[in-house]
Formats: structure tokens, sequence, C-alpha cells
């Protein structure tokens, strides 16, 4: 028998070496303490100590709280050289948690001291990732440009504009957009002009949505754009703003889902991690792959959330050889490679 401390270690190292697949993770959010260090060293001017960047493992903040944290990150990353630096260790600390195939999503921002625009923005995040590739580092990157809701939708329609240059420029680096930000901001029929005309464009759509114990009428909406991926899901299958019928709509459609296990239980949208959605999707065989959000912020890695999924919903190593009937392995392996090992 393996004693507990090495049983421990061999999990991590297994939840650490295996190769997985990141769909959802924001750069901002995803920051290190190491990175935020780096940042505040550039700018000691703004005296905010690097605590307040992080949750505290056990200290759980609510879903406003952490949008404010956002706020105190991006004072840090307001110049081309800050979204640079932030994407190279993002990508290198992804790589070093056994990540091989990585989707950034962030919202292209302009500053005026700095004289950064949307456009050396998402340039900066290119440069990252480029010499991310020039270095070897063993992961293969892409980026979906994020369209804010809190910035309606004017910005929406130039955020879209943007993400088709940079589609046709940069030969599949950036695959498509996504939706995110403040779930009570606007309305879902606000957004549905400008991510038409992303479809249309080629580009993919990775939305949040039913974040929240919103309307199912909101969450409809955007679902009847079919989009490639949802973020979170949180409420679809629950009584408070979800419904069978959304959940029959997504398991039509085949949809996979984006799931959050840490990031959605310290934002308090899921109570306990053994009531997390995961639970319910995974039970059904519907395409599920597990994400960080923000690693930064809710302070946890890919591989941490592998093992956490694996503990509380029983699922073994071996599970996938052993417990899985073959319609369940060959719903999975359409859209949830991360998922696969089970
Ligand atoms: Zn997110």
């Amino acid at each position: 028998m393996m004693e507990a401390e090495d049983q421990q270690q061999w999990k991590r190292t297994f939840y650490s070496e295996l190769p997985k697949v990141e769909l959802h993770a924001h750069l901002n959010g995803s920051i290190s303490c190491n990175t935020m260090k780096k940042l505040i060293a550039k700018k000691p001017g703004l005296k905010i100590h690097d605590q307040m960047t992080m949750i505290d493992k056990g200290k759980k903040r609510t879903l406003e709280e952490c949008f404010q944290m956002f706020q105190i990150i991006h004072q840090f990353t307001t110049g081309p050289e800050d979204i640079l630096m932030v994407t190279k260790d993002v990508i290198k600390e992804f790589a070093d948690d056994g990540v091989k195939y990585l989707e950034l999503r962030s919202t292209p921002r302009r500053d005026n001291v700095t004289g950064m625009t949307e456009k050396t923005y998402v340039e900066s995040v290119l440069e990252g990732i480029k010499q991310s590739k020039q270095e070897n580092l063993d992961i293969n990157v892409r980026y979906l440009i994020s369209i804010d809701r809190r910035g309606g939708p004017l910005v929406a329609k130039e955020t879209v504009k943007l993400a088709e240059e940079f589609l046709l420029s940069t030969e599949d680096t950036v695959l498509g957009l996504d939706l995110s930000g403040d779930p009570t901001a606007g309305q879902a029929k606000d957004f549905l002009e400008p991510l038409l005309e992303a479809k249309k464009a080629g580009l993919k759509l990775a939305l949040h949505l039913s974040e929240i114990p919103s309307s199912k009428k909101e969450t409809q909406v955007l679902l009847d754009l079919l989009p490639d991926r949802i973020g979170h899901g949180t409420f679809l299958n629950s009584s408070e703003g979800g419904s069978l019928d959304l959940v029959d709509f997504v398991k039509k459609h085949q949809i996979p889902l984006e799931l959050c296990l840490t990031s959605n239980i310290k934002s308090r949208t899921v109570p306990s991690y053994d009531q997390h959605h995961f639970g319910f999707w995974y039970s059904i065989a519907h395409p599920s792959v597990i994400c960080t959000d923000d690693k930064g912020v809710f302070a946890t890695h890919l591989s941490q959330e592998y093992q956490l999924a694996a503990e509380i919903f029983n699922l073994t190593p071996f599970q996938e050889r052993t417990g899985r009937s073959q319609k369940e392995k060959e719903a999975e392996q359409t859209a949830s490679p991360g998922l696969n090992m089970y």
C-alpha cells in the first residue's frame, strides 16, 4: 500500500504530467503572483500590495469582488510591453502545468498614457505567442478576442472588425471571439448583430452564458446563435434560470461546455464542489472540458482542477478503460479531448 503522502504526490505528478487542453483562460485573470510582483515593481507609484490581487484559498469573494480584482490588475497592464510579458509568463506557466493546447482570451484595451490601442494590445498578445513558439515551449497557443459586455454593442462591433482583420492575417492564431464581462451588463440581444456578423466572417464563438440565475430568455437568445462553445452554463440545468428545454437544446446541438470548478465556487455561483454542474453534464456524457477561467485570481491551476474533479466525482485515471460505455466515449471524443483519459 502506498502511504497517504506518497499517494498525494503520485496524484499531483499524474495530473501535472497528463497532457491537457485549456480552452477557457482569461489572460489578465491568469496572471500569477510572481508576474504580479514583476508588474508592481515596474509601477511603484500605484502602491498596491500584491496580496490584494490574489484570493486566498479559503476566502470566498463575491462575483462583484472578482470583477473588482480585474480592475486592479488592469491598472498594472497598461502598456504593450506589460501585455507581452504577461502573455509570455502565462503561456510558460500553462506549459509547465502540462497544457499542450491553450486558448487564451482577452479584451483589447486602449490606454491614453502609454499610447496602447486595441490593435497594439492584440499585436502584443500575438507577439507573446510568437516568442513562446520561438523558445520551443511544448504548447500550441491560440487567441480568442473578447467582447466585454460592459462596452455595449458599439464597442462589440469594433472588436468584431478587429478580430476579422486578425483572423485573416494570423493564419489561425486568432480563432474567434469570446463574450464575457459582467453578466448583468446589457442584454444579450444588444450583441446579436455583431456576433452574427462575426459568425458570417468565419470567427468561432465561445460565449459566457447562464452564469447567474438570469432569465431563460436571455440564455436562449445566445444559444440561438449556436455558439461553438458555452462558458460555464452554470444555471442551464437549474430550477433558477434554467429549464429542460435549455438542456435539451444544448444536448441536441452538442454544444460543448467549458467548466471551471474553483472559479464558480470562489465567485459563489455554485455552493460547493460536489454540487457543481460538472456532475450533471458528465453523467449524461455531454462534451465538457475542465478549465481554470482565471488561475491567478482564483489561485488554482489546471492540473489541480483535474484532480479536484476526479476526487469529487469519483473518477479514476483508469475509468476510461473500465467504466465508460462506447457511446459515452464517442460523445466525449467529439469535443473534449481534455476528458478522454477518464
Ligand atoms: Zn470566463
